[in-house]
């Protein structure tokens, strides 16, 4: 078995601001089942340690960025954990990076470093009885582990850092440097330094053995300046050792054979049920009870990423072609007031909720014939995941994760019956139009249509193949290193 320290600000169920906590909650099982054990080190903050137990100390810093500190081993919600207790950096409740006024806490960096330091130290040996072969960091708020490794002197496992979001990268005014406690060789162009400042996430790019991300084509595309949050550059340098793992979702909560937030359950053999779905969500979010009617969904944030502004134009000529839609979703008050208007002008045939809703989330996924993902770049995305699950077929942009999970209904993967969905390319209002254009046509070629959508329900979307692509990256890298 190899053993893995995983490093993360976040963690379902217990702390989650995003799709890094479900990865880190759901990633140490996969692993089990594939052959590497997990434990995950996370900050303490109060929701952590009322979660915790059978915790016991096994490691105490007198002075860890100005208080005394302690690492708890323990589990909650079956996680193997190590919990930094340390009231002066993450004694604080609410969202895990932003204060009560909605800004970034000041002592953000120093927090944070504060992570990977007792990280690198736990990777390095320091806790009796815990040895790990791997320290795999997750974004930047993990990245310093891989830093602070990189200067300890002595042995050390194998590193991994895993990117989520590129957009995020712990940058701070360059006087942060002399707190963290580094030789000076550290911030250069090699290291911590950018631009002038410090920047963890380049720094554990720098020196990670291996770096993923979360899809393989995302991977490729973030070595371009387009996509590239200016770290392309390094990204290109450091490419041969540069993959994508795409991420899998959770099929408990995301299975309609036995999903509670649906009316009516159903499985691959019993695509008929679907019928009483689609008419609940019609009811649910006021549109014509017509089950000819081609219903598509939409769940998502409201921002220029995920491309809804191109939808709004299309409204006019997808009302008109008899189709529907529906959207839940909320963000940017322009794009939130676009939709309102448009289920105005389009009673029936046009309805939106602009909230955060998980039940009708599972009621979209189980009641449109089709849900449409648009997005201008998705490192992975998971609503397309849980439309394949579902049954729904899903058309996407081809970017990122989205180009990675569906086939396109091209000419030879219908022939070969093998389409899951449909993909679009460039990402513009023309290139969806022609998306929806083709969805109609596959909508009223029956057999066709029931074909992809038996295929979406077969496609492995868990976290079993990925679970063993992490492994054998861990495999070769311990390989590498002897
Ligand atoms: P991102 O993390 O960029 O927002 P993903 O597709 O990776 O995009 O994940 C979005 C997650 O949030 C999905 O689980 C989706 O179902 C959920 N979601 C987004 N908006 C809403 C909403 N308004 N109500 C309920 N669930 C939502």
């Amino acid at each position: 078995m190899i053993r893995v320290l995983a490093v993360a600000s976040e963690i379902f169920p217990l702390v989650k601001t995003g799709g890094l906590a479900d990865v880190a909650g759901a990633l140490p099982l996969a692993l089990a089942t594939a052959g590497a054990e997990t434990t995950t080190i996370v900050p303490g903050y109060p929701a952590v340690l009322a979660a915790l137990t059978d915790a016991v100390p096994v490691h105490h810093f007198p002075d860890l960025f100005g208080g005394s500190a302690t690492i708890l081993h323990g589990t909650a919600a079956s996680l193997d954990l190590l919990v930094l207790d340390a009231a002066h950096m993450f004694g604080r409740t609410g969202n895990p990076y932003l204060g009560p006024d909605g800004h970034e806490w000041f002592d953000n960096g120093v927090r944070f470093a504060g992570l990977g330091a007792a990280a690198a130290a736990v990777g390095a040996g320091i806790v009796p009885g815990l040895s790990f072969d791997i320290v795999h960091a997750h974004d930047w708020q993990g990245a310093m582990a891989i830093v602070y490794l990189q200067f300890h002197d002595g042995p050390r496992p194998g590193t991994v850092l895993t990117v989520h979001n590129l957009a995020f990268q712990g940058r701070y005014p360059a006087g942060l440097f002399a707190q963290l406690g580094l030789p000076g060789s550290a911030f250069a162009l090699n290291g911590l330094e950018y631009h002038g400042d410090v920047n963890f996430l380049k720094g554990g790019l720098c020196f990670a053995d291996r770096i993923t991300t979360v899809s393989p084509t995302y991977a490729r595309e973030i070595t371009g300046i387009e996509n590239g949050m200016g770290l392309d550059g390094l990204l290109r340098y450091r490419a041969s050792v540069l993959s994508g793992i795409l991420n899998g979702i959770d099929d408990t909560v995301w299975n309609p054979a036995t999903d509670k937030l649906i009316p009516a359950r159903f499985a691959p053999g019993r695509l008929v049920r679907r019928a009483d779905n689609k008419a609940a969500l019609q009811r649910r979010i006021g549109l014509e009870e017509t089950p000819a009617a081609l219903l598509i969904g939409v769940i998502s944030r409201l921002t220029s990423q995920k491309g809804l502004d191109m939808l709004v134009g299309q409204i006019d000529g997808l009302a008109a072609g008899g189709m529907q839609l529906a959207l839940l979703g909320s963000g940017e008050p322009a794009l939130e007031q676009a939709f309102l208007t448009a289920a105005e002008l389009h009673p029936g045939a046009v309805g939106c909720v602009l909230r955060y809703d998980e039940p009708l989330a599972h009621l979209i996924e189980a009641g449109s014939d089709a849900v449409l993902v648009p997005s201008r770049f998705e490192p992975c995305g998971l609503t397309q995941l849980y439309a394949l699950r579902y049954g729904a077929i899903p058309v996407v942009s081809r970017v990122g994760g989205l180009a990675d999970s569906v086939i396109d209904a091209n000419e030879a993967a219908l022939a070969a019956g093998v389409a899951t969905g449909i993909q679009f390319w460039p990402t513009t209002p023309d290139a969806l139009a022609g998306a929806l254009h083709r969805l109609l046509n596959l909508w009223h070629e029956r057999p066709v249509w029931q074909r992809m959508q038996r295929n979406a329900m077969a496609a492995d979307v868990s976290w079993r193949a990925s679970a063993s692509r992490y492994v054998a990256l861990f495999q070769s890298l311990l390989a590498s290193r002897t």
